[in-house]
């Protein structure tokens, strides 16, 4: 539900800053500004131009911070309402008062993602790229963040509503021979419906194919690091940060929590989680980090399972394959600098064997490479086209579609028409879902809540 008032909220992230952003939309905005800006100039408030002046307290007349502000009147702005926006110091303290004072001319403190939200009601953007703003904001990576500005501009949009323009084709066709019952469904009319679904499907499926890429892209992969301890896997850590992170000695058992750090490979976010090394000890906290390390391995995307290659396989090393299972994982011999004694038993059950020296940093760009190469299968171009689903709400949508429209094709030309056609709605319905076309105000609630204030 849209009710018209008046919202407003701090736009800048919370703490100390260099400037704070208090933004405010809706009809009251203007009033706002007129009430407690004091611009240097004359003229007062022009839409689209910032003024420089000062905020003043109305009850009391005194001057509570210097600020610039500007004025969008609808439908030129965000929310596509009236929005003022004033930057004042970005001290928490006054940008509480600065709020407390707009709160104070009949103005409501919005929700998170409000504005986001009334930019979408007012059709100014459709639910995918509302979605992407969020995304925009939460990137980790540079091709997070590609991603998310090509949903945002509406490479994405552009797709469903391809899907969406396909499924009304066949629709508006099959809705004409339940109006005229009489009549049969041609041969000709039967392949046009067929056509239009098969163009629809066929997008649906090529939009699927990208999922496991633009999740991955969007939320980035787990790396867990493991091995016996000594096997070089802080050193390992180091290298793939270019820096001392984790501590590097030639004492086994150093490292007993979780050390965990986030890494761009080549435009991928890693989260890297180096382990306590795994082998049979009376040491309680090292005992206590190896049960840590055991526990992970089934949440991480990818283990990269470190061997020392300068010694024989040994004991501790079964010990590592044992606790691997069948989970994804690259074998890293370490120390090839060094004299090689070591044959790993079972190559074949690793996705990758990647060959380094972590203390020279030799072999450290394949390794990453391969790492890439596990998780990335459609190319991540700069292509202004380039676009990927990364929302389990998107892909649920369109596989719920995918199985609508495989049932209406499958009953075509046969079986009755009224009851074909609600699979064909069925399918527009929740194709609509992804853009908002046809969202209910439960997967708005939902949506936006995940938000921040000021949004
Ligand atoms: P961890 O216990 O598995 O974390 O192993 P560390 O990273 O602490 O390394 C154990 C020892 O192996 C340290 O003395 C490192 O300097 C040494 N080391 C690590 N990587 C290499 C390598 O590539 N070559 C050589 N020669 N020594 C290494």
């Amino acid at each position: 539900m849209y009710i018209r008032d008046t919202i407003a909220a701090v736009s800048t992230p919370p703490g100390n800053g260099g400037i704070g952003i208090i933004r405010v939309s809706g009809d009251l905005a203007a009033v706002v500004g007129n009430t407690l800006f004091k611009p240097v100039s004359d003229g007062g408030l022009v839409s689209h131009r910032f003024s420089f002046g000062t905020i003043c307290d109305a009850s009391t007349g005194d001057v509570v911070d210097e600020a610039m502000a500007v004025y969008m009147r609808a439908p030129r702005s965000y929310t596509r309402e009236d929005v003022l926006e004033i930057h004042c110091h970005g001290g928490w303290l006054v940008v509480e008062r600065v709020l407390a004072l707009v709160l104070s001319c009949g103005v409501r403190l919005a929700d998170p993602g409000e504005f986001t939200r009334r930019a979408f009601l007012n059709g100014r953007i459709d639910l995918i790229q509302a979605e992407a703003v969020m995304d925009i904001i939460a990137s980790k990576s540079e091709s997070a963040l590609q991603l998310a500005q090509r949903q945002r501009e509406g490479v994405l949009s552009k797709r469903i509503d391809d899907i969406r323009t396909c499924l009304l084709r066949a629709l508006a066709l099959v809705e004409a021979y339940i109006d005229f019952p009489d009549d049969d469904l041609g041969e000709t009319d039967s392949a046009s419906i067929l056509a239009s679904v098969g163009e629809a499907r066929s997008i649906i499926a090529d939009l699927l194919f990208t999922f496991e890429d633009g999740r991955v892209i969007r939320d980035g992969i787990s790396v867990l690091i493991v091995g016996k301890p000594n096997a070089g896997k802080s050193s390992l850590l180091n290298c793939l940060l270019n820096e001392n992170r984790a501590i590097v000695t030639h004492i086994p058992g150093t490292t007993r929590d979780i050390i965990e750090e986030t890494v761009s490979f080549g435009g991928l976010s890693v989260r890297l989680l180096d382990t306590a090394g795994i082998r049979h000890t009376d040491d309680f906290v090292e005992q206590e980090g190896i049960t840590r390390a055991l526990a992970k391995i089934p949440q991480a995307d990818l283990i990269l399972a470190v061997f020392d290659a300068s010694k024989e396989f040994s004991r501790e090393d079964q010990l590592i394959l044992d606790a691997l299972g069948d989970h994804k994982a690259i074998a890293v011999l370490n120390k090839t600098d060094l004299h090689q004694r070591f044959v790993l038993p079972c190559e074949g059950r690793f996705v990758a064997l990647v060959r380094i020296a972590a203390l020279s940093g030799d072999g450290i760009d394949v390794l990453k490479q391969t790492v890439c190469k596990q998780f990335l299968h459609t190319a991540v171009t700069d292509s202004r086209e380039f676009v990927a689903l990364s929302r389990a709400r998107h892909r649920d949508a369109l596989v719920s579609a995918e199985q609508n429209l495989q049932q209406f094709a499958g009953g075509l030309p046969d079986s009755n028409l009224e009851l074909l056609a609600l699979d064909l709605r069925d399918a527009l319905r929740v194709v609509g879902s992804v853009t908002g076309q046809t969202a209910t105000d439960e997967v708005l609630d939902l949506i936006f809540s995940s938000f921040c204030i000021g949004k």
